[in-house]
């Protein structure tokens, strides 16, 4: 594994970088990236962001969310790019056909913090007790020049810490988490705003599918997992965009003497993509892996093909056998 050093020499000694996160961008990914192409901006060197979707809309107050690329918009040339960041991916199958470029960048600096992360930089820099990468490129600011830090990467850097520990809540949480969080709030952001603009912008027809979510709702009760489903039919029927499904997750991991929750969904090119979140010691990143997915132990993700119902059944009575022998 490569160390911040490293990571500063190569920063130093190139120009052009290109910068990308996961499919499904989140507030790590996104805060991390915009706190990176900021860092390298007062190093005055050339940063591009590109992601393979459009910027969700929940992050559009985020200072940069205007320079933000994704694919179809824009054409990069690998040849004018240097250095290629991948943030928060565990594999480069997760930047997803953005791979189209970076598979011809001559240097890759993977940053992250999943424990199964594959180590396919050509610099990696893994740390698994950070609550999110937000936390790591904080440390790497600090590393390299601490008055880098200002507001507008403060800002960008509390959205991905407070966004990927659920504001606080989970297990990923630690003394360092807060005293990151400490040191960026002391830079003039407003940690309320900042939760105004991730939580409180639902839109109606996001709330409509919420609803129509939880109307699927079901539980297995001796193994503690609930399970909601979202199809395409349901997303049409509320008017609702798959950014809106963001969330909604998390209102079934609240139940009472529920452990372990799943969203079964239907994507726009046909596929299921199932969430698990794991509020216990079940760990669903190994669970996940099974299909080829991962994340972290409690909140982790797969991508399947195939037909809704068997999926769910398949992964159900897998998870139900899996549950009882870990009882055993
Ligand atoms: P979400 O369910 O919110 O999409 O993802 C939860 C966590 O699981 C995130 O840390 C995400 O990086 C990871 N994750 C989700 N889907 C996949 C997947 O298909 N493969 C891998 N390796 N990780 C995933
Ligand atoms: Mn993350």
């Amino acid at each position: 594994m490569n160390n911040f050093y490293d990571i500063s020499k190569v920063i130093q000694k190139y120009n052009n970088f290109l910068i990308t996160s996961h499919i499904n961008l989140d507030g790590d990914g996104i805060g991390s990236e915009l706190a990176f192409y900021f860092i390298l901006k007062k190093l005055n060197k050339k940063a591009i962001i590109l992601n393979q979707d459009r910027l969700p809309k929940i992050y559009d107050f985020l200072p940069g969310s205007d320079k933000v690329h994704y694919l179809n918009n824009d054409r990069i040339n690998p040849k004018s790019i240097d250095v290629g960041i991948v943030l928060d991916c565990s594999n480069i199958e997760r930047i997803g056909r953005t791979y189209e470029i970076f598979k011809d960048i001559k240097t890759i600096i993977n940053i992250d913090h999943h424990k199964s992360n594959e180590n396919y930089g050509n610099l990696n820099y893994l740390d698994c007790s950070a609550s999110s990468v937000g936390e790591i490129i904080y440390e790497l600011i600090k590393f390299i020049n601490i008055n880098l830090l200002d507001e507008k990467i403060s800002t960008c850097l509390f959205t991905a810490i407070m966004t990927d520990t659920g504001s606080f809540r989970y297990s990923n949480v630690s003394s360092k988490t807060f005293g990151v969080a400490s040191h960026l709030t002391r830079n003039g952001i407003k940690p309320h705003l900042i939760a105004n603009n991730i939580y409180n912008r639902n839109t109606y027809p996001g709330l409509k599918l919420l609803g129509e979510a939880l109307l699927t709702l079901e539980i297995n009760e001796s193994s503690c997992v609930s399970w909601l489903t979202i199809t395409r039919k349901m997303l049409n029927d509320a008017n609702a965009n798959d950014e809106e499904i963001e969330g909604i997750i998390d209102i079934a991991t609240t139940l009472n003497n529920v452990e372990v929750s799943i969203l079964f969904r239907e994507t726009k090119d046909n596929k299921i993509k199932v969430s698990f979140r794991s509020k216990g010691n079940f760990n669903v990143n190994k669970f996940a892996g099974k299909f080829k997915g991962g994340g972290h132990p409690n909140a982790a993700g797969c991508l399947c093909s195939g037909k809704l119902d068997e999926i769910k059944e398949k992964i159900l009575s897998e998870l139900f056998k899996e549950i009882k022998s870990c009882e055993e």
